[in-house]
């Protein structure tokens, strides 16, 4: 079979391997869709594992399941969990599954014509899709999932609550598709003229140029500054406009962060005296995947209308340079195995 292996963003090469054969409890699905995530181009966070065969956001199809697999037959749709957490150590019961100690990992990942899935991610990791969600469809499932968990660290994400996001790449879109099935106001903030139309298109009432004074275009639009601010970019300067968008008793989600080589500095005197949260968010744990599945099921989340590019595994590395580029793609779709339903 065929997988992408990927040495750097612009080093992926399409290699031959075996096709895994399913040992007693494990099973094969044939990847029918696999979304490329901002986090796959992010070096500094893949490049220690390289080379790898990236790809987490699996819409797949059972093949091959080995006698003690009991979960699932030939023909099953399915998502494939990237991890899956052992749901009994602390971490776990205290709802921290990203940082469960005892996390078991499936790799490699789906950019590739074939995936084993192992026994633990069978019966923990593996979810049946609704018949009416596409495989395309179930490429959000996992980054709407770190979204909704997201937003429920945020403290719920309330009806009425002014929602500030910036950066609307595809993690933005969502962060904004979500705060208006909750009814929230949503101000959407990027560099990228044609995402803030997007981002309006898809929802958000009020859209920024993050190159303006972000907060002082927040208070000339919006009576109020925003309870829930969510970082949805790397940008530097995002931050520090984050930090004057906030409201008294607000808080700031980090969804996604600087690179490790930069520093940034928090205006503590200030959060203290206004009792201003700081989190961070970081991948998603079961519950929020079965409530991404419900959401994009019961199209409370439609997502369709993100996917920019669909590309042959041969053409990963274009899809690639499309996500990096970012100026004409939100949703970059892998089709390992042209044939049947997407
Ligand atoms: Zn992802
Ligand atoms: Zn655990």
């Amino acid at each position: 079979m065929k997988v992408a292996k990927w040495y750097n963003n612009q080093d992926i090469r399409i290699e031959e391997v075996p096709t895994p054969t399913p040992g007693p409890d494990e099973m094969l699905v044939r990847v029918m869709a696999c979304g490329i995530c901002g986090s796959d181009i992010v070096e500094w966070y893949r490049l220690p594992r390289a080379p790898l065969v990236p790809g987490h956001e699996i819409g797949a199809e059972v093949v091959e399941v080995g006698q003690a697999v009991r979960k699932f037959s030939p023909g099953d749709r399915v998502f494939v969990a990237p991890k899956v957490p052992c749901m009994q150590c602390d971490y776990c019961i205290n709802g921290h599954y990203p940082v469960c100690t005892r996390i078991k990992e499936r790799l490699p990942g789906g950019f590739a014509e074939y995936v084993l899935v192992p026994h633990t991610l069978i019966e923990n990791g593996t979810y049946r899709l609704p018949d009416t969600t596409s495989f395309e469809q179930s490429t959000f499932i996992e980054p709407l999932a770190c979204v909704v968990r997201a937003q429920r660290l945020a403290g719920g994400v309330q009806q009425g609550q002014t929602v500030v996001v910036f950066g609307c790449g595809m993690s933005g879109l969502l962060h904004i598709k979500l705060a208006k099935a909750k009814n929230c106001q949503v101000i959407a903030t990027d560099v990228n003229a044609g995402r803030l139309e997007l981002a309006a298109r898809l929802g958000a009432d009020i859209t920024i140029d993050a190159a303006e004074n972000v907060a002082e275009r927040l208070s000339d639009a919006n009576d109020e500054k925003a309870g829930v601010v969510i970082l949805s970019t790397s940008a530097t300067s995002a931050v520090d406009q984050a930090w004057k968008c906030v409201d008294k008793g607000g808080v700031i989600v980090f969804f996604a962060v600087p690179g490790p080589d930069r520093q940034i500095s928090i205006p503590l005197n200030d959060f203290w005296t206004k009792e201003i949260k700081i989190l961070t968010s970081y991948y998603c744990g079961p519950p929020d995947i079965i409530d991404a599945i419900d959401l994009i099921e019961s199209e409370t989340i439609k997502v369709d209308d993100m996917i920019t590019h669909r590309l042959p595994l041969k053409d990963i590395t274009r899809g690639f340079q499309l996500v990096l580029d970012g100026k004409e793609s939100i949703k970059v779709i892998i089709h390992p195995n042209r044939r049947g339903r997407i």
